[in-house]
C-alpha cells in the first residue's frame, strides 16, 4: 500500500483530521474515534511500516520511539498506567495496516481479548 492510500500515513500528513495529543519527530498520537477505555490514544511512527514485527525488524530505535510517546500520553492523559496493544494481522484484529500502538487506560482493565 503506498502511503497516499494508508489512512494513518494521511492522518500524520495533516490530510485526514484527527484530535491529536502529541507528536514529536518520529511519531504521532491521537484519539481512538472508536474507544474502548477511558484512555484510548493510538500512536504511530510517522514511517510507514505495515505492523509492528515488520517495524520491529526494520527500525527497533523507531519502535522504542513509539513506545515512548505511548508512555508519555499516559502519563499526559491518564495516571501513567497503561496497556499497549498491538494487534498484528486480520485475526488478531488489525484492521488499519500502518502500525499503532493502542494506549489504553483510565480505568481497572479487564483480560478476555478472545
Ligand atoms: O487494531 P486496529 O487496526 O483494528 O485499530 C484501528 C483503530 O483505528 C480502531 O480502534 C479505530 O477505531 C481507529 N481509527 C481511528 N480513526 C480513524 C479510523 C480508525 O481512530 N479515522
Amino acid at each position: 500500500m503506498s502511503t497516499a492510500e494508508c489512512l494513518f500515513c494521511r492522518i500524520v500528513a495533516g490530510e485526514v483530521p484527527a484530535d491529536l495529543l502529541a507528536e514529536n519527530d518520529d511519531a504521532v498520537a491521537f484519539r481512538d474515534i472508536d474507544p474502548r477505555a477511558p484512555l484510548h490514544a493510538l500512536v504511530v511512527p510517522r514511517e510507514h511500516h505495515a505492523d509492528v514485527a515488520q517495524l520491529a525488524a526494520a527500525d527497533p530505535r523507531l519502535l522504542a520511539a513509539v513506545v515512548k510517546l505511548g508512555e508519555q500520553v499516559a502519563g499526559t492523559e491518564g495516571d501513567g498506567q497503561f496497556r499497549l496493544v498491538f494487534n498484528t494481522g486480520p485475526e488478531a484484529g488489525q484492521s488499519v495496516f500502518h502500525v499503532h500502538g493502542h494506549v489504553l487506560g483510565g480505568a481497572r482493565l479487564g483480560w478476555s481479548p478472545a
